[in-house]
């Protein structure tokens, strides 16, 4: 069961967050964008025309000491030897052993590997097969695009949309990945947030270059990610139908590595949908009076990668003046999974307990908000700084008496008094 992992609490915050933004930021912003939630278990001829079965594989060797399986091009990478993960696998395996000489098991350091197989990477299942006679299985989807592909007909004439249109989706998605051991950056189920932008054939880079921009600003102003980090990655082996591909990759602890696929597909996937469907699916372009397969850029990222990304982006270890250590998740407000948190100063005093609990409860009507009556201040403040709440509010005798809160700053440390009635508007200029 490697590769699967649970999101907690806060986890599932910091992922709705993620989505939510993302979905924001292309269905609400863009009038020709629309949502979709198509079905994880789609058609078995759906991945005979994408080309998921005869092609969606990795090469893989066995380790023969110690059984690890593992991806015969990362082995070779990692001695500085390109091999491509779409090779035949006669082509890498001329090349495997013309340096297997070179190459150690990760996991016990022998030399002793399998020849490479390539190894199909959708996942099946049996579902309605109950009596196992089916002769095609049913698969997972691996990826969620092509719900989006063979739905572009009902939407559009569903919608009345023109060219050029988008469909968002984000969903689940399942590979039988090979290398299961880095943590959420790769693993067997995980999320997608797919936007698959409809074209004329004339648009392919004008609109490859537009979204290519959008989604890289969308990383440091939507996310705050700092651009140092951030590289593009040109593939330099294009898919025979491809116009143009890059990765937006994130500099990990463990190196830089592809967060986003921008993609211009051509009129690749809608060709073969409508020839494994016998639907039509060309488009009649009134302005120009033609009739034409529309084609695609594809922007397709991962929920899973973009959350370690804003962990490892966002967490520093400092040393304060008093010689104590903080830890603090410094997110942007927009994807902290807490946005405030309310303390009574003391537990054991009820009036200052209740008018605690009267402010989170107003708050927590717009954010995200955790109530701590647990421990001294100091200790609270630090549990927050841990997950990256920005603000911490605690009440104490001013805000019986003046109606005063103390407002702290989790990356400055600042403390403010505000008062009860101006906190709404001061938090709001501050999150929102
Ligand atoms: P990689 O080369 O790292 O395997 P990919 O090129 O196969 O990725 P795509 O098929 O283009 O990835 O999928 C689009 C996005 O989905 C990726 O940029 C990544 O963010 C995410 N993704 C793909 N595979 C996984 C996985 N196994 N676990 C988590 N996220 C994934």
């Amino acid at each position: 069961m490697a590769a699967i992992y649970d999101y907690g609490p806060y986890g599932v915050e910091l992922a709705n967050n993620i989505k939510q933004l993302w979905w924001k930021d292309l269905v609400y912003q863009y009038d020709n964008i629309v949502g979709l939630d198509s079905a994880i278990f789609m058609h078995p001829k759906v991945w005979q025309a994408s080309g998921h079965i005869a092609n969606f594989s990795d090469p893989l060797v066995e380790c023969r000491h110690c059984h690890s399986r593992l991806r015969a091009d990362e082995l070779l990478a990692q001695i500085g030897v390109e091999a491509d993960e779409t090779m035949p696998e006669d082509t890498i395996n001329k090349i495997f052993d013309d340096y297997r000489h070179l190459i150690f098991c990760p996991d016990c350091g022998q030399q002793d590997f399998t020849a490479v197989r390539r190894f199909n990477l959708l996942i099946q299942s049996n579902l309605g097969d109950f009596i196992g006679s089916r002769s095609e299985p049913v698969y997972l989807r691996g990826e969620t695009c092509q719900g989006i592909y063979v739905n572009y007909k009902n939407i559009m004439d569903s919608t009345r949309l023109q060219l050029p249109f988008g469909i968002a989706q984000i969903g689940k998605a399942f590979r039988n990945e090979i290398t299961a051991r880095q943590f959420i950056f790769r693993t067997r189920e995980f999320e997608q947030m797919e936007l698959q932008y409809f074209i004329r054939p004339t648009e392919d880079f004008e609109e490859f270059n537009k979204w290519k921009e959008r989604r890289w600003n969308y990383y440091i102003h939507n996310l705050g990610i700092n651009p140092d980090n951030l590289r593009w990655h040109e593939h330099e082996k294009l898919a025979f139908y491809a116009k143009a591909a890059f990765d937006i990759e994130y500099k990990f602890p463990f190196g830089f590595q592809e967060i986003e696929g921008i993609h211009a597909r051509g009129d690749y996937d809608l060709k073969q949908h409508q020839k494994f469907s016998d639907v039509k699916l060309d488009y009649y372009d009134p302005v120009a009076d033609e009739t034409f397969i529309p084609h695609i850029v594809e922007a397709s990222s991962g929920v899973g990668r973009v959350f370690l990304m804003l962990l490892a982006e966002a967490y520093y270890e400092e040393n304060l003046p008093d010689g104590s250590k903080r830890i603090v998740l410094r997110l942007k407000p927009a994807v902290a999974p807490i946005k405030i948190a309310v303390f009574p100063l003391l537990r054991n005093r009820p009036e200052l307990v209740v008018k605690a609990k009267t402010i989170f409860d107003q708050l927590k009507l717009q954010w995200r908000c955790e109530f701590d009556d647990n421990g001294n201040i100091g200790k609270r403040y630090r549990r927050q700084d841990e997950i990256g709440t920005p603000y911490s509010i605690t009440v104490d005798f001013d805000t019986l008496d003046k109606n005063l809160v103390t407002v702290r700053d989790r990356d400055s440390m600042k403390q403010e008094s505000i008062n009860v009635d101006e906190l709404i508007a001061y938090l709001s200029s501050k999150l929102n």
